[in-house]
């Protein structure tokens, strides 16, 4: 039996969450027998393409770019599980939604036209289908484990009802 991959994406957030999984590094040397990090950009420049059969992304949807990079991981993603506030509900930059992006963006840059942005900040599963929503600014780690152990023995997380399974 192959060894099962497991994949760490960012899009708009502050790293927070990535660090948690780096904070696993004990447990994640445990589970490395039964798990391959192909892809986690915050711990090593070496990556691997998709397929993955775990995939953790952290950060919300702000760009044209986001929006296209979610459903290409998708595509490459047997178990999907967004990490964070910002991944599952857009992040403390999801203020934006109640405000112009186009006037915030004249303010703050000298060249806003360079500027290729969203008019919002959203989730992750506004824009994708998502297996799995771990909560929290940030994520706890014990539940990470368990999110990470569970999709890798097959079966869903056991978890308190703030984190949400999407089948
Ligand atoms: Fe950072 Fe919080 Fe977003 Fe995680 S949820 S990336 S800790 S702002």
């Amino acid at each position: 039996m192959n060894t099962p991959t497991l994949a760490v994406f960012k899009l708009a957030s502050c790293d927070g969450c990535q660090l948690t999984v780096l904070d696993c590094e004990d447990e994640l040397l445990t589970l490395a027998g039964r798990v391959r990090i192909t892809h986690f950009l915050e711990a090593s420049s070496a990556v691997r393409p998709g397929p993955y059969d775990v995939t953790l992304v952290e950060g919300s949807i702000t760009t044209p770019a986001d929006a296209e990079r979610i459903r290409q991981i998708r595509a490459e993603s047997r178990v999907l599980v967004a990490i964070g506030a910002c991944a599952t509900a857009g992040g403390i930059q999801a203020l934006r939604n109640f405000g112009d992006v186009a006037e915030f963006a004249s303010v703050v840059y000298a060249r806003p036209d360079y500027i290729e942005t969203l008019a919002t900040s959203t989730a992750i599963a506004d824009h994708v289908p998502v297996d799995f929503e771990l909560r929290g600014c940030p994520i706890d780690r014990r539940q990470l484990l368990e999110v990470l152990t569970a999709f890798l023995a097959g079966r869903k997380p056991d978890l308190p009802d703030t984190s949400v399974c999407t089948e």
